[in-house]
């Protein structure tokens, strides 16, 4: 027979829930009152009820169960928030980064736009300049003053 088709023995003083979310029958060994466990059907995170007739001493580990799983989910979520903030404080130095490339191009560009312009002033003033020589040439009259 196939090992997981074996019965399952409980005990009786195992405790008998059912899963919150897809009601599959689900027993644990009384010390684990107060445990956070996963269904192993659906997957569900649930607490193990405590019973109200556990051994005193059961139920003050089952109450530090519950506080230790508890803590551990605290200490993963400042885990994660600690990975996040992490995260963000490197995005936030590649767009500082990309900013200062982005300002220093833009200032060179308006330096190479302000020299453009310059050259283009004195193409004018020559245009200018030559405007009235050509015309003068072409209808041979001198300029007068
Ligand atoms: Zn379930």
């Amino acid at each position: 027979m196939d090992q997981s088709l074996a019965p399952i023995e409980f005990a009786d003083s195992d405790i008998f829930f059912e899963c919150p979310s897809c009601a599959k029958g689900l027993a644990i060994d009384r010390r684990g009152a107060g445990l956070m466990i996963t269904c192993p059907d659906c997957g569900t995170r649930m607490q193990v009820p405590v019973p109200d007739d556990l051994d005193p001493k059961l139920k003050k580990t089952a109450v530090s169960n519950g506080h230790d799983e508890h803590i551990r989910a605290l200490q993963h979520a400042v885990a994660a928030t600690k990975t996040q903030a992490e995260t963000l404080a490197g995005d936030l130095t590649t767009l500082r980064r990309r900013r200062q490339k982005l300002e220093k191009s833009h200032s060179e560009n308006l330096d190479r736009f302000e020299q453009i312009h310059q050259q283009l002033v004195l193409i004018q003033n020559a245009i200018d300049r030559i405007i009235p020589l050509i015309q003068d040439a072409v209808s041979g009259e001198p300029e007068g003053d």
